[in-house]
């Protein structure tokens, strides 16, 4: 496609919500945080990661204590008096995720804090409480000379909200975190806690993985850890159209390879048509493993490099250039599974109160990825947002969830999206979502729930078959439907 054809499409797009150039939102809160604020009713609001859900609840815990008797004692009187009170009840982490998924108005909003984990060697698992971040979870696994098995790409999310979501990240050839999951204790609508595992409770189990919270508040897991070893990347560029084929090829060729992802070109002239796949095997040496590494240098030097890709195609071109060109030379040398997967989102924070970082992501079955490629080549370049980077990933057959998105193994498409925070903005990204959505479900694959809920429901239904199924057990296990949240009310309230 030339430039001149690309302009004039972007121009179209941008033209579409052009009208009414007003504001959204109160003042933006920049890093991992979004602090509780204070209307002027004196009702506590909260908000997540998008900072566009601006959302007042009756009632903010926040739960710093380990999963003890104590703990679910004190639950347990918070849920009976949302009960009384007829008030939804919600629990969350860091609301990271973008569509109220983890908030109600007018609700009891629990947010657990927790750092109470532990790992199990011989077993090669560890029991951890549910808000346990990450960043803590891998500092804990990393003294004991593990790692998780899977977890998503950044390290400041809590852990019953990644199998909540069913989050996924590089680790391969492996299905998304829930399948790493043994067992959790799970606290229903009436306070009774039960265990659900594959062979205990598998209806809640199941339901409760990228369930969303809507059938129970999870109090602690059990989960898989692999041990840590030095990794040595490789790098291959290829045509984007071929990046879902070869990435399945190169899994199978070599099973050594522990973690893999890749990324596109994102300048407008050559949009997609290169790709880059990075994997990671095992290096010979494994000795004195150093500890797990926060930020690189490379990451947080890279921020500036990577806000200013705004509007401009040179920097875009520059930082693809420096992925594929410089980036090999400089990351030949081992560094460890942990050290990876150790990165905080602040990293990359923009620091700018008129844009908002909203994420979108889609999974496509490999051997369609080259329409994929071409639907994005339609949809993107034509629209008012900004595309920051896309990152590719494998994702394996998930056989658990019943809101499965990956009912196959997938590429995942993870885009990064600037958006001005604006009326227009939110308006042509709701466009383009519905129209990206659109184009992938006809190629197979389906979209992510954890971000803006900015799909059809007709397009819900269509990405999520079983979505009835999940309706009509999410109805059984919680009667009065005392967990509720965004997705529950746009999409399946009235199912
Ligand atoms: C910068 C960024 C990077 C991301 N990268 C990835 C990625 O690599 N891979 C990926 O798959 N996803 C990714 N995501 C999506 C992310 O995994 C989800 O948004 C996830 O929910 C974030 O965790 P959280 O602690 O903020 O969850 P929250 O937003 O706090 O909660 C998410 C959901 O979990 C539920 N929940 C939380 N705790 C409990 C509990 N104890 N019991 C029952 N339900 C609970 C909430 O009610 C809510 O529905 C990313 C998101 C962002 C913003």
């Amino acid at each position: 496609m030339s430039l001149t054809r690309r302009t004039v499409l972007f121009a179209a797009g941008a033209a579409a919500g052009v009208a009414g150039a007003k504001w959204l939102g109160g003042s933006p809160v920049t890093g991992t945080a979004y602090p509780p604020a204070v209307d002027a009713a004196g009702k506590t609001v909260l908000n997540d990661a998008s900072l566009l859900n601006p959302t007042p609840v009756a009632k903010h815990i926040t739960i710093n204590a380990d999963p003890t008797a104590e703990l679910i004692a004190q639950l347990r009187v918070e849920l009976a008096e949302a009960k009384a009170a007829g008030r939804p009840f919600v629990a969350s982490a860091a609301r990271h995720s973008m569509g109220a998924q983890s908030l109600a108005r007018d609700a009891t909003a629990l947010t657990l804090d927790q750092t109470w984990i532990e790992p199990d060697t011989a077993a090669g698992t560890y029991r951890v409480a549910a808000g346990a971040r990450w960043g803590e979870i891998i500092r804990r696994l990393d003294e004991a000379g593990f790692s998780p098995k899977v977890m998503q790409s950044n390290n400041d999310f809590g852990i019953a909200s990644t199998f909540a979501v069913n989050a996924h990240g590089w680790p391969v050839p492996h299905s998304a975190f829930g399948s790493t999951v043994r067992s959790l204790r799970l606290m229903r609508h009436d306070g009774e806690v039960i265990t659900c595992s594959r062979t205990q409770n598998a209806d809640q189990f199941n339901l409760a993985m990228g369930g969303y919270g809507l059938n129970g508040v999870i109090i602690d897991l059990d989960v898989e850890m692999v041990p840590n070893k030095r990794l040595i990347p490789t790098y291959e560029t290829m045509a984007g159209v071929d990046f879902g084929t070869r990435f399945v090829e190169a899994l199978k060729a070599d099973e050594r390879i522990e973690m893999a992802y890749g990324r596109l070109d994102i300048t407008l002239e050559s949009f997609f048509d290169e790709a880059l796949l990075i994997t990671y095997v095992p290096a010979d040496d494994q000795s004195d493993l150093p500890a797990a590494s926060g930020s690189g240098f490379i990451s947080k030097a890279s921020r500036p490099l990577f806000r200013h890709q705004v509007d401009s195609d040179t920097v875009k071109g520059f930082r693809w250039f420096l992925e594929t060109e410089i980036n090999p030379v400089l990351s030949s040398g081992g560094v460890t599974r942990n050290s990876l997967m150790n990165e905080p989102v602040i990293t990359l924070d923009d620091r700018d109160p008129t844009r908002t970082d909203i994420l979108h992501e889609y999974f496509v079955p490999p051997e369609r990825f080259g329409e994929f490629v071409a639907a994005c080549n339609d949809v993107i370049p034509s629209s008012y947002q900004q595309l920051l980077n896309i990152t590719l990933r494998f994702v394996d057959t998930d056989t658990d969830s019943v809101l499965a998105y990956a009912r196959g193994p997938r590429i995942a498409a993870v885009m990064l999206f600037s958006q001005e925070m604006t009326v227009r903005g939110e308006a042509d990204m709701a466009r383009m979502t519905s129209a990206l959505i659109e184009r992938t479900l006809d190629i197979g694959g389906t979209y992510y729930l954890p971000y803006r809920l900015h799909a059809e429901q007709a397009q819900f239904e269509r990405g999520y078959p079983r979505a009835g199924v999940f309706v009509s057990g999410k109805r059984e296990a919680d009667p009065d439907l005392m967990f509720r949240n965004a997705l529950w009310d746009r999409y399946m309230a009235h199912m």
